[in-house]
Parts: C-alpha cells; structure tokens; sequence
C-alpha cells in the first residue's frame, strides 16, 4: 500500500478538524483543555461562541473564564474543579454565565477531567462546555406550568381528580380531599372504586372507557353524570360528575369534576313537597268552595221558586216590589254561585271538555236572546253577524262554548248604556278538516282602561269598586272565559278605548264535523 503523501495527510487532517469543529457548532458543545504546567488554556472555536466572542478574538485565561460566570455560581465552578483536582475525580455541573457587559445569562453543562502525573500532580484539564439554555428554559417553563397546576389544585375548592384508564387517582385537588374526607397521599394512587357504591362501580368503569374511546356523548362540561358516591366514612350522596379527555403525550388520561348536590337535591325535594303541600291545599280549598255552592245552590232555587209562585198571585204593590228586590237579589246570588262553581271545579280539573258536533251560530244566537231582556231597557242594539266560512257544526263542547259566549255577551250588554253589542264570527280553514274561528264580541260601552286589561281576566277582580256599585258582577266571568279558552288551546285578547267600547276577541281552533252522523 503506498505510503501517503505528507500534503495528503494535511489535507485529510484538516477535514476532520473542520468536521469537528462543525459538529461541535451544532451540538453546541465547545471542547477545552488546561495546561497546569504553563497555565496555558485552549478553548475551541465553540466555547469563544458559547462566551458571546468570536473564535480567537482573545487569549482565554481561567480567571476570564470564573469572569464569565455568573456571580452567584462562580464560587460552586471554583470549588467544583479544585474539588476534582484534590478528589482526583472528574466532575459534571450546570451553572450560569453572564456576560459582564450585556448582562445576558446562559446556562451551561461542564464536564471535566484532569491528568495526573506519577507523582500525583494534576497536568493537564480537559472538559467540554455546552450551551443548555433553550432545554433549561423548556425545563423552567415546564416546573413553572407544574407549580401552576400544583398551586390550582391545592387552591381548588372543587373536587377534581385525574385518572388512568384503570380509574387509579393520579392527581386530586383539595376539594377531593375535603369531599371524601382522605388526605391527598391517602388518595394517590387509590382506586376510584373505593368512592363508588358497588352498584356505580361498573358503570363508572363503562363510561370512562368511552371517556377515553372519545365518545363525544359522555365528556364535556355539558354532559353532567349522576352517581352516588361514598366518603371515607362510608356516608353516601349524590353527585354530578363531568369528564374530560386529557390525553397527554404519552398516556391517555381521565378528569373528573366532581360535585356534591346533596344540597340542592334537599332543596328540590323540600320546593316539591312545599308544592305538593300547597296543591293539595289548593285543591281541597277548591272542593269545598264547589260543595258549598253546590249545597247552597238548593236552597236558593227553592227561594226563588217561591218567589217566582208568590209574584204570580195578586199581590199589593208594596209586597210585589219587595219580592221584585227579593227576586233580584236571589238571581245576583245564583250567578255569584254558579262562577264560583265553575272556577272551583275548572282548577278542581273536573272540567272535561267533550268533542261533540254542535251548531256554532245557534250557540251565538242564544247567548244574544239571553241578553234580550237585559238589553230592551237601554235600548241597545244586539246582532250577530256569522260568516258564510264558518261549518254548520264544529267538534267541540257546546256547553263551554255557551258559557264563554254568554259571559263575554252579557258583560258587554251590563257595560253598555246606549249603541250596540254585537258578535262577529269569521272562520279560516286551518287543514283539510280544521278551522281557525275568530269571534269578535263588540259593544259601544265604558270601555276598559289600558292598566286594567291584563287585570279584569284574573279571579275576582273588576275595574273599580264603584263599577260594583253600579253594574254587580263577581268578578269571576272573565277568569272563566279565559280558563276554558286555554282549555280548548284558544286564546282570549281585549282591544278597548275607554268611552268608546270594547272588542273582546277569541281565537280557537276547531275540527268541522261536516258529513259526520250526530251523536
Ligand atoms: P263581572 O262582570 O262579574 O264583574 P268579569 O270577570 O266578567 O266579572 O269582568 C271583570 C271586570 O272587567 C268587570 O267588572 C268590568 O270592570 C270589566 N269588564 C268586563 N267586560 C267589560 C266590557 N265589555 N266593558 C267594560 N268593562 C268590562
């Protein structure tokens, strides 16, 4: 084999210094070496780089290189490495430099051993430096985020815990600790089956599994899971649990927000009591208004039955009057009664409506010939005005439309002294088989002033006192027209200018009952 030429030799070694020179520059590793004879220090191009100079901008001495550390490490280098001279032994530390001029900290890994001559003399030191800033700022960064989270979770009222997929407590915050009554090391590591009853534990187990399948169906905030859990006591209580996928790099994680709502449960359970309670009172108020109107019903048509008898013989002038107030009196009574009848069996729920055919127009016609004689004294007008839309007959409760019609009729005749009342009905077919029926009951009266018009459909209530006094009434015939318009799914709304009367209108809908056999 030939021997190589001196220039070949030069050449092959200058190409392995500059391949080391660069690997040093990318790993970021410098090489240095110390001769502790002459005192003579040899730094490579990448520790004058590491210190912030250029590759032989200056003659590197051991006091420029503790000058370079930074103040508060220098001490611990210095120890280290006379250490090692006295041990005989190499040595490893991390430490920062601090450029004196710009102040610009670096860290730095040093690693160092020396050669000893057979005396036992130290001859020369060798080591390597390497820059480790960017991995000790990610490792900063990274105890930083876990002080963070440790700081969270002491802090953390509520209960939260981080699970394996074997439901083993990996973390828990405070709130764990306070909620189940376990120090947070007795909780490490823990089985989340210990906090189960064994009724919970297997489906507990299902849901994390799909927890940490990612079935979107049974993580997140918004879907809360009903458990019982167990304390450390043994004392059972409902909870809500919420779980989130945490799947880290490397393992794929559970955590569960656990809270306790025996509280609020108590609380729900007191309100439903408290409701039922006063439903029950509500109801029985109710069947004891309907009894006792029902039981005073007798006597009074009974009264008014004699009344009727005695008015029919001759009587003199006087008596005939004092029986005519009689009469009156004992028919505001009967009507007084009836409301209250029907409003105590409507909030009874008695009130079935049926779903029979009836003639709509008849129902109107009757509700105005009723009002006839109220009507004849003032004069007024009273018409009715069906449209040719509206079905002969409609499915629904003849009865209860009678009542809402006769109610609505003869208020608007007891609240209008001179003019008209009259009822208009229009019909729009909703389906095939379905109408939307709009009845407008009309009159020229008092009008209702715009504060009372929500007022005058609750229970017992009328514009004023005095309208009392004037008109009679109960108070009730509105609370009834709008309870069996719900009832039907209808609505009932009022357009009224004082002085000028009122339109009250209701809208329902109604099944036409054309070509169907009456019943
Ligand atoms: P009542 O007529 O027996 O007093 P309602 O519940 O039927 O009870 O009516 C409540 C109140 O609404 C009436 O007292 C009256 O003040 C007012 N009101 C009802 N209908 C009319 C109307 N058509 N015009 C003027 N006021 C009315």
């Amino acid at each position: 084999m030939p021997t190589p030429s001196t220039q070949t030799i030069n050449t092959e070694l200058e190409r392995q210094g500059e391949m080391l020179r660069q690997a040093q520059r990318i790993a970021k590793i410098g090489s240095w070496e110390l001769d502790l004879g002459t005192g003579y220090l040899f730094w490579s191009d990448e520790v004058f780089r590491i210190f912030g100079l250029s590759p032989g901008q200056m003659e590197p001495s051991y006091e420029f290189f503790l000058n370079q550390i930074h103040p508060d490490d220098r001490d611990m280098v210095n120890t280290a490495y006379q250490t090692s001279l006295e041990t005989r032994t190499p040595y490893r530390i991390t430490h920062r430099l601090q450029d004196p001029e710009t102040g610009e900290i670096r860290w730095v890994e040093e690693q160092c051993e020396t050669d000893f001559g057979e005396d036992g003399k130290p001859l020369t030191s060798r080591g390597t430096v390497q820059d480790i800033t960017e991995s000790r700022a990610a490792e900063l960064a990274l105890a930083k985020s876990e002080a963070t989270l440790h700081s969270i979770l002491h802090a953390n009222i509520e209960a939260i815990l981080v699970a394996d997929p074997q439901r083993r407590i990996r973390i828990c915050s405070r709130g764990a600790e306070l909620l189940f009554g376990l120090s947070l090391t007795e909780m490490a590591d823990r089985s989340l089956d210990a906090f189960l009853p064994d009724a919970e534990q297997s489906r507990l187990a299902d849901e994390i599994d799909r927890v940490l399948a990612g079935d979107p169906r049974v993580s997140g905030l918004q879907h809360p899971h009903g458990y019982r859990m167990r304390r450390a006591t043994g004392e059972e209580f409902p909870a809500e649990l919420t779980f989130t996928l945490n799947a880290a790099a490397d393992e794929r994680l559970v955590t569960i927000v656990i809270r306790d709502v025996s509280r609020q449960r108590s609380y729900e359970e007191a309100l439903r009591l408290a409701m039922e309670k006063a439903e029950a009172g509500s109801r029985a108020k109710s069947a004891f208004l309907a009894n006792m109107s029902h039981e005073c019903r007798t006597p009074l048509n009974g009264m008014l039955g004699m009344i009727a008898i005695a008015l029919s013989s001759d009587l003199p002038e006087a008596s005939r009057r004092h029986l005519m107030i009689a009469k009156e009196c004992g028919e505001t009574l009967t009507n007084l009664i009836s409301g209250v009848l029907d409003m105590s069996q409507i909030e009874e729920g008695k009130f079935t409506l049926k779903s029979e055919p009836f003639d709509l127009a008849a129902v109107v016609q009757r509700a105005i010939d009723l009002q006839r004689p109220a009507a004849a004294p003032k004069s007024l007008v009273l018409t009715s005005d069906v449209a040719s839309s509206v079905a002969d007959r409609y499915l629904g409760d003849e009865a209860a439309m009678q009542q809402i019609l006769n109610n609505l009729v003869s208020n608007a005749v007891k609240f209008t002294e001179s003019g008209a009342v009259g009822v208009l009905v229009s019909a729009s077919p909703v389906d095939t088989r379905t109408d939307r029926l709009t009845i407008d009951v009309v009159d020229t009266g008092i009008g209702i002033a715009e504060a009372h018009r929500e007022l005058i459909f609750g229970r017992f209530t009328q514009v004023d006192d005095s309208s009392t006094r004037i008109y009679g009434g109960s108070g009730l015939g509105l609370a009834i027209v709008k309870s069996l318009v719900e009832a039907k799914g209808g609505t009932v709304s009022l357009k009224s200018n004082p002085d000028s009367g009122s339109t009250f209108t209701l809208d329902i809908k109604l099944k036409r009952a054309d070509g169907m056999p009456d019943e």
